[in-house]
Parts: structure tokens; C-alpha cells; sequence
């Protein structure tokens, strides 16, 4: 069966907009207890023990999708579902959020910033990919999403089937465009998601595409003038970065996440952020074996 779990949502802005680190929201939603004896759960020369021991460490996200995670430049924190899963695994290792080093990745530096050890980790709207997992270690998913397509309101693009000839903007190094493309639009990459949905507003394109997840995100921050259309056209299986050079951490990772999935915390944290739009708490996916 097809999921769509957002697909249904267009409405309850303002319920998203307290998802996106304004004014009365919780800005730790989760009780996640920070172990302060990680490092001696962790076994001699495993990554784990090394950032346990060091009480360090920098996990990449979004700072610009609202429910995922996001980011003024006021704010001492990044908050979203996303968010709420890196400062689970954090608190694992010892360290609590505000110890955090949150490093903005946008789509196309996921996999460099792991390669050169620029970020442990990477919690940012990151599908699982076979390309991907060439080259980066991936565990997950611990979220399920579909590809959408976000509009002006009134629009003539009523879905995917639309678009052909139309100019749809997405990311570089994102999942997206290549979609698109064929199905027969015009596919023009920019840096980030808001500069493409700046493109929306002002006309420059026609559409914008991504995960429903994110583009719901923008629709709640202009819900008179933008709106999501059609139904997902991909499944997009969101999962956890971390380097190759250090297998270990996909079971622990993966362990992590389980055990957020099966004592509510999980829940807990979907229902802080993006179930602030009004979506049903979906059940958690199951999650890959790591090899
Ligand atoms: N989930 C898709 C991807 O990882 C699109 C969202 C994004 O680029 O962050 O490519």
C-alpha cells in the first residue's frame, strides 16, 4: 500500500508554524535522558567510546525546513523531528543538546561533510540510497516520506502529471530533480529549499518539488499564497548519515532509534514537530539490518 501521510494535510498553519522554534513551543519535547556513564557502555576503540569520552559531537542538519529541523539565527537551538532524533543518539553518547555542535549541511554537502569527517553524523531529510550508500554509511530509515510537488495557489499543476514542459525547482545533490526530469519538466537546482520556494513566490518557476515532509513545512509559512498538490510520487526512506570508516556506529544507531521507536519517544518527538500540521502519528518504519 502506498503511504501518504502527508498528503492529506493542507490546512492547520499555524499549528505547523509552532513546530518552527517560534514563541511557546518546547523546545525539548522529548525527555531524553543524557547517560552520563556512556563512555564505559561503549567498547575500547569503538567511535561511540571516542565522542563519549571526548563529550563532543557535530551532527549536520537543516536549518531551513520548518518541522524538521530549522534554525533562525536567534535561536540557540535547531528544533524539528529530525533534530529530536540526533539529540536521542547524542544524549546515548553522553551529551546533551546544548553541548551539541549543530553544523548546517544543506543537500549537496551530506556526503563530503561524512567523508572529511566534517560532521559524525547527518540528521537532515537524508534518503536512503544505494548510490548514497556507496559512499557514506546510512542506517534507518526512521521516517517514511514522498516526493510532492508545491505550488502557487490556483496553479494549473494539479500533480505530477502537470508537469511536463513546466520549470520545477528543487535542490542540488537532493534526491528530486532527477525525478522530475523525467517525467519532462524542467528541472533547475538551486542551493537550498527556500531559495527555490522564493523562486515559487515570485514566478520564477512553476513548482517546487521535495519531500512532502518539507514542503508542507513551507506551505504552513505562506498558507495564503502556497499549497501541496497530488499525491507522493516516490517513497523517500529518511536515514541517519555516518561515515563508512566507522561501521560500528550503524548498530548503534540503529539500536538507538529502536528503542525511541518502542518506549514512545519516537512518537513523542513526531507529535512535537511535524504532527503539529495535524498529521496522524504514523507507525514508526522498519528499520534495515545493518550488514
Ligand atoms: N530526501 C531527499 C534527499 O535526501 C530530498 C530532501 C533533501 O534533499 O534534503 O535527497
Amino acid at each position: 500500500m502506498k503511504r501518504a501521510p502527508f498528503a492529506i494535510l493542507a490546512a492547520s498553519a499555524a499549528l505547523i508554524l509552532g513546530a518552527c522554534g517560534s514563541a511557546g513551543e518546547d523546545s525539548n519535547p522529548v525527555d531524553t535522558k543524557v547517560d552520563d556513564n556512556a563512555a564505559s557502555q561503549f567498547e575500547d576503540g569503538t567511535a561511540m567510546k571516542a565522542i563519549a569520552e571526548s563529550g563532543k559531537v557535530r551532527i549536520g542538519v537543516k536549518f531551513d525546513q520548518p518541522g524538521l529541523g530549522f534554525k533562525s539565527a536567534g535561536d540557540p537551538q535547531p528544533v524539528g523531528f529530525d533534530i529530536e532524533m540526533a539529540k536521542i543518539v547524542a544524549a546515548k553518547l553522553g551529551i546533551a543538546a546544548d553541548k551539541v555542535e549543530w553544523v548546517e549541511t544543506i543537500s549537496d554537502n551530506r556526503e563530503p561533510f561524512l567523508q572529511k569527517g566534517t560532521v559524525d553524523f547527518v540528521f537532515a531529510s537524508y534518503s536512503i540510497t544505494d548510490d548514497r550508500r556507496k559512499v557514506v554509511g546510512q542506517a534507518g530509515p526512521y521516517f517514511l516520506t514522498g516526493q510532492q510537488l508545491l505550488v502557487k495557489k490556483g496553479s494549473d499543476i494539479k500533480g505530477v502529471a502537470d508537469i511536463k514542459g513546466k520549470e520545477v525547482c528543487s535542490v542540488t545533490g537532493s534526491t528530486s530533480l532527477k525525478q522530475v526530469e523525467e517525467k519532462g519538466a524542467k528541472a533547475r537546482g538551486f542551493e537550498t529549499y527556500s531559495q527555490c520556494r522564493d523562486q515559487v513566490l515570485d514566478g520564477g518557476v512553476d513548482s517546487m518539488t521535495t519531500d512532502g515532509s518539507i514542503l508542507l513545512g513551507y506551505a504552513a509559512l505562506n498558507p495564503d499564497e502556497l499549497e501541496v498538490v497530488g499525491e507522493p510520487f516516490s517513497e523517500e526512506r529518511i536515514g541517519m548519515g555516518y561515515s563508512q570508516d566507522k561501521p560500528e556506529l550503524c548498530q548503534f544507531l540503529t539500536d538507538t532509534i529502536q528503542e525511541a521507536m518502542d518506549n514512545g519517544n519516537w512518537a513523542k518527538a513526531f507529535e512535537a514537530t511535524l504532527g503539529k500540521s495535524g498529521a496522524e502519528t504514523p507507525e514508526p518504519p522498519k528499520m534495515d539490518a545493518c550488514a
